[in-house]
């Protein structure tokens, strides 16, 4: 048996070659499975990767914690308070992934808009074998009106992008944005007034106490016919019952998802059949350069927690 004397630290990976090589000779890496049992051995820092809840149960199964890192920016798997209460700092990685995300959001957008999953699908069938101008109408993009709901980071590049099409920009936060580039356009509203108005309501709020089925049945039954909802944010911002419900009945004209509760959604589920709805497996910060960033940021403020040092990035 080898015995290190590195930081050992557990992770819900696989981990990606870059990070493996960023730390190499500085962390002994541990998998998810000591952090579920819990360790005899001192673990020193838990490195979330994909989405696994840290709750205070977890953390007490591994004394010895000095800090918990997170590879991307919303922290709505790990308690917070739990990790405060226990002196622990915890880090995330904002800012590096606006562009990315919100061009993810942009993608979706347009993909259901103009219906080019169903149009690809189409292409590729034996079905496809004259052109007919009648088929596969979609929505214009294009002087339409965007609601974005949660306009931070993520939300104002979304907002920046909605110029360029010409959209038409509200926004709903919980209180106006004090600090709003003027250039954005994006005017304030109540979110009832967003619901109505918007042909394309795109989700960029964290996942919270109070945004934790915020589309919900009511909300939904508020939106355009002819509406389109958008959820780059987090899965459970949506009530996927009543966002199901919705599509079946025609209360809303479409829905692309990169997120979903649960996520994947079961291989059955009534959404996956829909034709109106475009998903994609949690992409929004899945580009090359945008994930090699979010490396190097998670892993500086792994090690500065480590070191005792206040983290580059800190949460709480
Ligand atoms: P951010 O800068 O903190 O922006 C969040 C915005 O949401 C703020 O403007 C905030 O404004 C607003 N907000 C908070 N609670 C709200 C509520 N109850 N109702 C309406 N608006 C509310 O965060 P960000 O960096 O843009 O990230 C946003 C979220 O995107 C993350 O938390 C994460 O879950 C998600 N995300 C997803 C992906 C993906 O792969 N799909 C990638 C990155 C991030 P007020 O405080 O004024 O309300």
């Amino acid at each position: 048996m080898t015995t290190s004397s590195l930081p050992r630290v557990v992770a819900d990976g696989p981990l990606a070659p870059a990070i493996l090589t960023m730390t190499e000779g500085q962390i002994d890496w541990l998998p998810w499975q000591v952090a579920i049992e819990g360790s005899a051995t001192p673990v020193d820092a838990v490195y979330t990767y994909g989405h696994p809840r840290v709750d205070g149960p977890l953390l007490d199964r591994l004394p010895g914690l000095r800090v918990i890192s997170n590879y991307g920016v919303g922290v709505d798997h790990i308690d917070l308070k739990a990790a405060a209460e226990r002196g622990l700092p915890v880090g995330n990685t904002p800012g590096i992934l606006d562009g990315a995300t919100a061009d993810m959001g942009f993608s979706l957008l347009l993909a259901s808009a103009r219906r080019v999953v169903e149009g690809d699908r189409y292409a590729r069938s034996p079905e496809f074998t004259v052109y007919d101008p009648g088929y596969m109408l979609g929505r214009e993009v294009h002087g339409s009106t965007l609601g974005i709901i949660g306009l931070g980071r993520i939300g104002r590049q979304v907002a920046r992008r909605a110029r360029g099409f010409d959209m038409m920009v509200l926004y709903h936060n919980r209180k106006p944005a004090a600090d709003l580039d003027p250039a954005l356009a994006a005017r304030y509203v109540s979110f009832d007034e967003l619901l109505a108005a918007s042909d394309y309501v795109m989700l960029t709020a964290p996942l919270t106490p109070e945004t934790r089925g915020l589309i919900n049945a009511a909300a939904l039954k508020k939106m355009k016919r002819t509406a389109t909802l958008i959820n780059i944010a987090r899965g459970p911002v949506v009530d996927t019952a009543a966002l199901t419900e919705a599509l079946s009945a025609g209360q809303i004209a479409g829905a692309a998802l990169d997120v979903t509760d649960p996520e994947p959604l079961p291989r059955n589920h009534p959404l996956l059949q829909m034709p109106n709805v475009v998903i994609a497996p949690h992409l929004g910060s899945a580009t090359i350069e945008t994930r090699q960033k979010m490396a190097e940021m998670s892993i500086r403020n792994l090690l500065a927690g480590l070191r005792g040092e206040k983290l580059p990035y800190q949460v709480v």
